[in-house]
This record gives structure tokens, sequence and C-alpha cells, in this order.
């Protein structure tokens, strides 16, 4: 890292290069260098070698010949005898010797640098022999020949050869020494020549060796690069590569590496992603061999499974059916792509398998709620079989119903004691028909259905109009029998779907669905007048009676199955005004009814800040000891338009806008206000007080319920809230919480009009109930009407059973109070103690009183 910071001095291989090139040239020039001036030295020894030895050597031949060219002159000069040849010679001769003497000197003086011995000896020579020379000159100048003869043969001989043997001697000495010297410098020239090729083969394989070297290197490294670069592409990462070095190779070296690295580090990446990979999919695997193992056991439970199953997709073709289903169905082994229409109009021992369920199986697939129930088929043979009827939509992604499941399972064994059980629960025993229980639940089955699909419900009240008298003269068995013939008299003026019931008494309650218009019906009421037209044979006696029938419509007469009821009721009376054995809509009476509650509700606006509403209060009677226990605060109106307006009237306006609520509130401040006044003066008091449903779902409201008791610093346990069983119908969950919080208050909770509509035990079981209170259309028949004796006393071990007190509501008369006491009723509320009245007249009246008991005779007498 720090070598980024240092300055970087690079030796690239083009530098390398160049700088093996100069190295090789500065060789080649100093070798020429070298060789040339070897060559001038050579040529300076040959020149030396001349000057020393060749020139003096050709100067000593000259010399000879000049000397020998005097000798010939004197010994020509001796044998003349003409006067003017021989002075002509003389002169001749004399010249000669002045020329003899010049380059003799000059020789002597060169001989003597290296030989002065010899320069010595020939000086001595020429001197003598110059002397006898210069006599016969003179000599024959005087033309003394013989003198001169004389002295050239005898004088002059000795020194002239003196001198030419010295000069011979010279001669030889320096041909000798030019030999030698010559032969010096070819032996030193060979000896240079030689050095120098010596130098040249060191030099250039000294080169060579360098550029092999550095050649080696860069081939060495460029294969270990190479070697890994290959290792590499086969996936052998290999270690560090180890080329250092400031040149290309060095770079790709370090490009190499860090390239290595990131193939490394990615194919450790890729590794590990692999690794991950593998294990996801073998978890995926696991997961799906898992699912797998599922599907198979759960397909083996549903090929198994008693219970018939067919799946159909969204088009109704059938796509599976498990064995079951085939049995059932009776369908071929493999029933893929029948219409399950077909499926099931086809089922061949079945009377009618598919017609109702053609219209469930629709209506699941276009809404995606599922449907269950449980329906009967006839089979051919007459068996009659009952089967749990389930239609399940399966949504796809996009939440739209892809498939339909249906299953069918044969529970006509389980059936059949179950029925028994749950028959008597919600079957009139005398005539097979459904009770007043059963009868409403169909009602709102029927009108929840009509909300769903717009179609209106029709509900008929009959009521027999000499029914009473019959059963008064001929006895009850004679009247049991008159109802079983009426009950199927009417059974068979109707659909199979619709519902005929018995209420009570001489009353009946038909339910007719899935209607378009209101109308509809009086085919039906003209086809039940017809059907009593003729008379009933009861003991052999002929006996008529004829119905009263109130008929009102749903939604048009009432969005409510009670009210619906109670306007079919209204209906039935105008029926009976209307001169009996006649059917009656409730339609003008309804209609001037809407007129009124919206008169009421106009009015009801500003009744509370006006003064007009006020609390009044009815004892609660202890049935054993006569002591009061306790009040239920009532609402009462008095409106300054309309006069004094009954809460039967006024409260379901109230709940319909909404303005229960803030009357309910109120309500429950006076009551608590009034309580906490006179708990000073019965310790043990306790306050019933009503809360309708829209009040008791508003937000709040077990807060408001704690704040008001704390407000008035009562105990909880003295309030009882009163509420009635329509309450429960709806949304269960959220009424089970708030009647758990209320509980959980301390508040006493009390089910009101106990009776009147589902009167479910399950109900008073699931919820934590105080008290039951019995209502008072039970009460009031307990004289003549058997049933409600029987209901009241069932009602009343039913509430012991379950440790709640109960309370008889509407006791007008002292046979009532008597049978309730006698069947361990709790308390009694009731006109036989007195009407509901203000605080003001309540006080002094009731608190800490007793009302007088009955007298044994009296309760033997009432009964
Ligand atoms: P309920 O809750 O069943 O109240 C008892 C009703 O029975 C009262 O009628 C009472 O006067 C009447 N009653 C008591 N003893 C006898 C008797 O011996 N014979 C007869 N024939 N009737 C008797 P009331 O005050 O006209 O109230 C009618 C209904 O109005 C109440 O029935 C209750 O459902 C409702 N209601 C009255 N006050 C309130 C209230 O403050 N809040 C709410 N939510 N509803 C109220
Ligand atoms: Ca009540
Ligand atoms: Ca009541």
């Amino acid at each position: 890292m720090n070598m980024e910071s240092r300055p970087v001095i690079r030796f690239g291989l083009l530098q390398q290069m160049l700088a093996g090139f100069a190295a090789g040239a500065l060789l080649v020039i100093g070798l020429l260098w070298l060789g040339d001036s070897m060559l001038r030295e050579t040529s300076r020894q040959l020149v030396a070698t001349l000057e020393h030895h060749v020139r003096p050597l050709a100067g000593l031949h000259r010399l000879q010949a000049r000397l020998d060219g005097v000798r010939n002159l004197e010994l020509e000069l001796s044998r003349l005898h003409d006067v003017f040849v021989v002075q002509a010679h003389a002169a001749r001769l004399d010249s000669e010797i002045q020329a003899l003497e010049g380059e003799l000197g000059e020789f002597a003086g060169r001989l003597a640098l290296h030989s002065p011995r010899d320069a010595g000896r020939l000086t001595g020579h020429w001197l003598e022999y110059r002397e006898r020379l210069v006599e016969q000159v003179r000599l024959a100048r005087e033309m003394d020949m013989p003198g001169v003869e004389r002295i050239t043969t005898s004088g002059s001989y000795l020194p002239f050869t003196s001198i030419q043997s010295l000069l011979r001697e010279v001669s030889v000495r320096t041909e000798q020494n030019a030999e030698s010297a010559y032969l010096e410098t070819v032996r030193e020239q060979d000896r240079q020549r030689a050095m120098l090729l010596l130098l040249v083969a060191v030099a250039s394989s000294g080169l060579l060796a360098g550029l092999a070297w550095s050649g080696r290197t860069v081939v060495r490294r460029v294969r270990t690069l190479r070697e890994h670069a290959r290792g590499l592409a086969a996936g052998d990462p290999g270690g560090r590569v180890g080329i250092g070095g400031r040149d290309e190779i060095g770079d790709l070296a370090r490009a190499f590496e860090t390239m290595r690295e990131q193939v490394q580090a990615r194919e450790a990446a890729l590794h590990h992603a692999r690794e991950e990979l593998e294990l996801r999919v073998e978890a995926r695997t696991a997961d799906l061999r898992e699912a797998n193992r599922n599907l198979r056991l759960l397909s083996q439970a549903v090929e198994q499974s008693p219970v018939g199953i067919l799946i159909a997709d969204a088009g109704g073709v059938v796509r599976f059916a498990n064995p079951a289903y085939r049995r059932i169905g009776e369908l071929p082994l493999s029933p893929e792509n029948i219409l399950l229409v077909d499926a099931l109009a086809n089922e061949p021992n079945v009377q009618n398998a598919g017609s109702d369920l053609n219209g469930v199986i629709g209506e699941v697939a276009r809404t995606g709620e599922s449907w269950e129930g449980e329906r009967q088929i006839t089979r051919n043979s007459g068996e009659v079989v009952w089967e749990r009827v389930r239609v399940t939509p399966v949504f796809d992604d996009t939440a739209v119903v892809s498939h339909l499941v249906l299953s069918r399972e044969d529970i006509t064994e389980g059936r059949s004691q179950q029925e028994k059980i749950a028959w008597q629960a919600h079957f009139d025993s005398l005539t097979g028909l459904p009770n007043r229980a059963l009868a409403i639940d169909r009602l709102f089955q029927a009108t929840g259905r009509s909300q769903r699909d717009g179609s209106r419900v029709g509900a008929m009240f009959i009521d027999l109009d000499n029914f009473k008298q019959i059963n008064d003269t001929l006895g009850h068995a004679a009247g049991d029998e008159l109802l079983r013939q009426a009950a199927q008299r009417l059974a068979g003026a109707v659909r199979r779907e619709d519902t005929v019931a018995r209420l009570g008494g001489d009353e009946f309650l038909l339910v007719l669905g899935g209607l378009s218009r209101g109308d509809e019906t009086v085919e039906v009421a003209e086809k039940i007048i017809a059907a009593f037209a003729s008379p009933f044979q009861i003991d052999e006696r002929e006996l008529v009676t004829t119905p009263s029938i109130g008929i009102a419509v749903f939604p048009d007469d009432g969005d409510d199955p009670m009210v619906l009821l109670r306007n079919a009721d209204l209906a039935m009376y105008e029926a009976k005004d209307a001169g009996r054995n006649a059917f009656r809509f409730f339609n003008q009476a309804i209609h001037d009814q809407s007129l009124r509650r919206l008169e009421v509700g106009r009015c009801l606006r500003g009744a509370l800040s006006r003064g007009e509403i006020f609390v009044v209060y009815h004892p609660l009677i202890d049935a054993l000891s006569g002591r009061v226990v306790g009040a239920e605060a009532l609402m009462r109106w008095h409106s300054a338009e309309l006069g004094n307006v009954t809460p039967d009237t006024f409260i379901p306006v109230a709940e319909q806008n909404g303005m229960i609520i803030e009357l309910g509130a109120w309500i429950l401040a006076e009551a608590c206000a009034t309580l906490s006044r006179w708990q000073q003066r019965q310790k043990d008091f306790v306050m019933a007080v009503n809360v309708s449903p829209r009040q008791f779902r508003a937000p709040g409201f077990v807060d408001s319920v704690a704040e008001c008791l704390a407000a008035h610093g009562l105990s909880p346990s003295q309030l009882e809230i009163e509420i009635t069983e329509g309450l429960l119908l709806r949304n269960q969950a959220e009424a089970s919480r708030l009647l758990g919080e209320l509980h959980d208050l301390g508040v006493r909770l009390s089910m009101d009009d106990f009776g009147t509509g589902y009167s479910s035990l399950s109900y008073l079981r699931q919820f934590p109930f105080h008290t039951v209170k019995i209502d008072r259309s039970f009460v009031r028949d307990l004289a003549e009407d058997r049933l409600d004796r029987a209901l009241v006393i069932a009602a009343v071990r039913m509430a012991q059973a379950m440790g709640m007190r109960i309370v008889a509501e509407g006791v007008e008369t002292d046979e009532q109070w008597a049978f309730l006491a006698d069947e361990a009723c709790d308390t009694l509320q009731g006109f036989r103690f007195g009407q509901p009245v203000r605080e003001a007249e309540f006080a002094p009246r009731w608190l800490n009183a007793q009302v007088g008991r009955l007298l044994p005779e009296t309760m033997a007498a009432a009964m």
C-alpha cells in the first residue's frame, strides 16, 4: 500500500531491451576501438622498423655503391695517361670524394647513435682512405702517374677494404636487426590479434549470457504465470504466483493475483451460494416430501372416509368423488366430467336427491359462503335417510370460487337418537308440527334468506274460530284430535319447503319463504279456507271449524321477524273482527301504525328535556316471605301532544331511531339515584333496569354502568340488568363479551321475557345469567293452560338446577301467586301487588314492606 505513495522506478521490458541493445552496441564500439588501436600500434611498429632498420640499410647500400664508384675511379685514374683525361678524371674523383665524405659523415653520425665504436672505426678508416685519395688527386694533377699507380695498388687498398668490410659488417648486422625487428613486430601483432579475439569472444559470450539470462528470466516468469493461469482456468486456485519486479510481467502477475483473489472470492461466494441453494433445495424437497406424504395421507383419508366427498369445478362439472360418495350417490367408478346437477338428479334409487341441493350449491358458488345442513331423502324402497350435507367453496388465488366440495354423510342412525331429543324441543307432540320456537327459528331463517336474495316472506297467523267451544263441550281428546287433523289439512295446503307450526292452543303459524310478491299468499290462504270447508270426522261426529288468517309480509309489513309475527297476529284479529273464516292482510293497520310510529318518533325528540319522561317503580316480591326485595324501573312518557304513550309503543321507536341510548342512560342514572336514596332505608334492595339491545351494544355501555354505580356509591350486586333473548341472537361473541364484562363488574344479569323467543337452554348455560324472568304471557294463562303450567314448572326446575333465581312477572291473581309460590318460584311481580308508581309514592308504601301471605285454604281453592 505504501508502494503507491513511494515514487516507483519502473524498469519495463522495453527499457530492459533498450539497455541490452545499448550494452551490445557499447561492447561492439569498444571492441572496434580496441582493434583499431591495435592495428595502429602494429603499423607504428612497422614504420619504426623501417625507420630504424630498413632505411639505414638502403643508405648503407648507396654508401657502398658510392665507395665502390670512388674505388673504380681511383683504379681507372691509375691507368690513364692523357693529361686532359687525367685532369678531368681527377676532378671527378675529387667531387666524388666530397660526396662520399658527406654521406659517410651522415651515416657515421647515425651509426654513432647505437654503435659508437663502429662509427669511430669507420671515421678512422675513412680518414686514412681519404688521405690516400687526396694524394692520388694531387699526384694526378701533377701527372705523376706512377705515384698514383703505387698508391692505388698498395697504399689505398687497405683502408678501402677496411671500410668495405666494416660497411658490409654493419650492413649484415643491420639486416639481421631489421629481420628480427620485423619478426618481433609480426609476433607482437599475432599476440594482439589473439588478445582481441579473446576479448571479442569473452565480451560476446558475456553479452549472449546476459541476453540469455534475461530472456530466460522473462520466459520463466511468463511460464509461471501461464501455469497459474492454466491452473486457474482448470479450476485449481493454486498458491501465490510469487512474481515480483517492476516490469510489465510484474504488473501482469499482480493483476493476475488480484484477478485470482477475485476469482477465488467469487468462487467462494458461488460455493457458499450453491451450498445454501442445496440446503434450501433439500429443505424444500423435505417439505415437498412431507406435503406429498400429507397429501397421500389426506387422499387416503378422503378415499376411505365414510363421508361421501365430491369435488366439482366452478362450471359444475364433477372432478372427483370418493368411494363413499360413489356409493351414496350411486355414481360410476369414474364420475369425472359428469355434471353435478345430473349426478344429483340421476341417483337411481332416490326420489329427491338433487332438487333441494341445486339451489344451495348455486348459492354457495355465488356468495362464497359455505353451507351446512341436514336433509331427508327418500329411497325408492321407501326408506328415509338422513344426510348431513356440507357445501364448501374452494377459492383460487384471486379469491374467486374455483371448486365446490360437496360432502354427504348418512346420519340416519345418529339422528334418530338425537332427533328424539331435539324433536321434543322443537316439535309439538300433539300434531307433530314445529313448535313456537322452531317456527320462530324458521321465520328468522326465511327472513334472513329474503334479505340476501330480495324475495318476500309471508307469515300467516291462523286461529281456529270455534275451537275453544269444541274443546269445552266435547273434551280435550276431541280437541286434540281436531288439532291433529287441522294440522294435517294445513300441511297439505302448502309447499314442502314451507313451515306449518303450532304456536300453542289453536294458533298456527305458516311461514312461506321465497315469494316474489306478497299477494302470492292469497292463494295459500284460500287453499287453507277451502281445506277447512269440509267437516272434520271426530269420534264419528262431524265437526266444522273455520280458520281466521292474518297475513303479514316481510319486509313490507315489518323488517323484524318478531314484528312480522306480531303484525300477522294483529291482522288475524282483524280477520276475526271481519266475521271469521277469512283472511286479512296487515295492510291498512300497519300503514296507520307506521304513521303513528313516525309521529311518536317526532314527539319523542326532546321529550326528555321537556320533562315528559319519568320513571315508575314496580315492586318485586319474595314469593315465600312476601317481602319486597326490589323494584323494576319502568319508563313512562306523558306527551304534551299525544298524551300517555305506552313503553310498548315508544320503546321500539326509540330503539329504531337510536334515542333509546339516551333514554336508557337517563333511566339508569335515575334508577341509581333513587336506589342510593332508598338503600339507607332498605339495605338489600335490588333495582332492576331494562336495557335494550341497541343501548347494550352502544360503545362504553359497561363503563357507563360502572360509573353510574360509583357515582351513587352503590354496590354492583344491587343492580340487575334485564335484557331480552333477542340480544343474544345476533353477534353472540360480542354479546358474550359484554355480558362477561358486566358479570365481572358484579352486576346481576337477568334474562327478560323468557319463553317468548328461542328460550334456549343453551343460551342460559352459555351466558352468566343470575335471574330468569318468565314472561307474563305464560303467567296469564296458568289457570287454563296446561302447557303454560308445564313450561313454568320446567323453567323453575331448570333455573334451580343451574343455580339461577327465577322471577315470574304479570302476577295478577291469587291463584297465580299461589301456584308460583308452590312451585318455588323465587320472586313475583305483578298488578296483584300493585301498579308501578313514582318514587315519592313507592318509598312509603313499599320500602321494608311485606305483602300478606295467602292462607293454605286459599291456595287449595285457587287450584
Ligand atoms: P317488561 O320488561 O316485560 O316489563 C314489564 C312489563 O309488564 C311492564 O309494562 C309492566 O307494567 C307490566 N306488568 C307488570 N305486572 C303486570 C301484570 O300483573 N299484568 C300486566 N298486564 N302487566 C304487568 P310496561 O311498563 O308497559 O313496559 C312494557 C315494556 O316496555 C317492558 O316490558 C319493557 O320491555 C319496555 N320498557 C319499559 N321501560 C323500559 C325501559 O326503561 N327501558 C327499556 N329498554 N325498555 C323498557
Ligand atoms: Ca323487564
Ligand atoms: Ca318482561
